[in-house]
């Protein structure tokens, strides 16, 4: 087979103490999945069945640059866990999910805020809010078998060293194994997929110069420069 041209070679995350990289099929988003986040959006933290979008593969970027996007006066950070599939398949229970965890990473979900609100109330799709270029910052990958199971403790960003987000693992609304479950019965996941699964209170504004930190006990740090 001849390509017409050269396909780009896939994105990748690189492995914790190895050599190897994660080779990245899809990214999948959890919305709201925080009760005090919900709270800040103007949500009903109502225990409702959770709900998902996209981000494209190639928005995810290591090296820890984040420039700042066309098209926007405001973007916000939201740190949240990652969550890397080494398998997949459709109709999973909680107890399968498991499983499929390759590893876990630290990311940002960068969010054109004032293009999704707009999306939200023109009952649009919200793809130009959140799926651009550099949109997901990651940390590498944490083996599965190198975190506690399930993955518990803090989870925060700081923004020029001061503590803008705060939350716990445990406070999310749908944990990771019902994330999966739930994914499963609406796509078929693979090896290869991540999941940012929901971010806590505190999103705010970043603008150009200030340097993000964010933070999950057992995972690692994140640090990002916005230029
Ligand atoms: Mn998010």
């Amino acid at each position: 087979m001849r390509f017409v041209f050269a396909p780009a070679p896939p994105p990748t995350l690189p492995v914790a103490g190895t050599d190897q990289v994660f080779p990245i099929r899809r990214v999948y988003c959890v919305g709201r999945n925080y009760r005090e986040h919900a709270v800040e959006m103007g949500h009903d933290p109502a225990r409702e069945p959770p709900f998902f979008f996209q981000k494209n593969p190639d928005n995810i970027v290591t090296d820890g640059i984040f420039p700042y996007p066309s098209a926007t006066a405001e973007v916000h950070f939201e740190a949240e866990l990652v969550v890397a599939l080494k398998a997949g398949g459709s109709r999973l229970t909680p107890a399968d999910a498991m499983g499929r965890v390759f590893g876990y990473a630290v990311g940002l979900d960068m969010t054109r805020r004032d293009l999704q609100a707009t999306a939200k109330r023109m009952q649009r799709p919200w793809e130009v809010g959140k799926a651009f270029e550099h949109s997901a910052p990651c940390s590498a990958l944490v083996a599965a078998e190198r975190v506690p199971t399930p993955l518990r403790g803090a989870i925060w960003l700081a923004c020029n060293g001061a503590r803008k987000q705060s939350g716990d693992l445990g406070q999310m609304i749908w944990d990771v194994p019902h994330q999966i479950a739930f994914l499963s019965d609406l796509f078929t996941l693979a090896a290869g997929d991540l999941i940012f699964t929901g971010t806590p209170a505190g999103v705010g504004a970043t603008v150009r110069g200030d340097r993000l930190k964010a933070h999950i006990d057992g995972v690692g740090d994140l640090e990002v420069a916005v230029v």
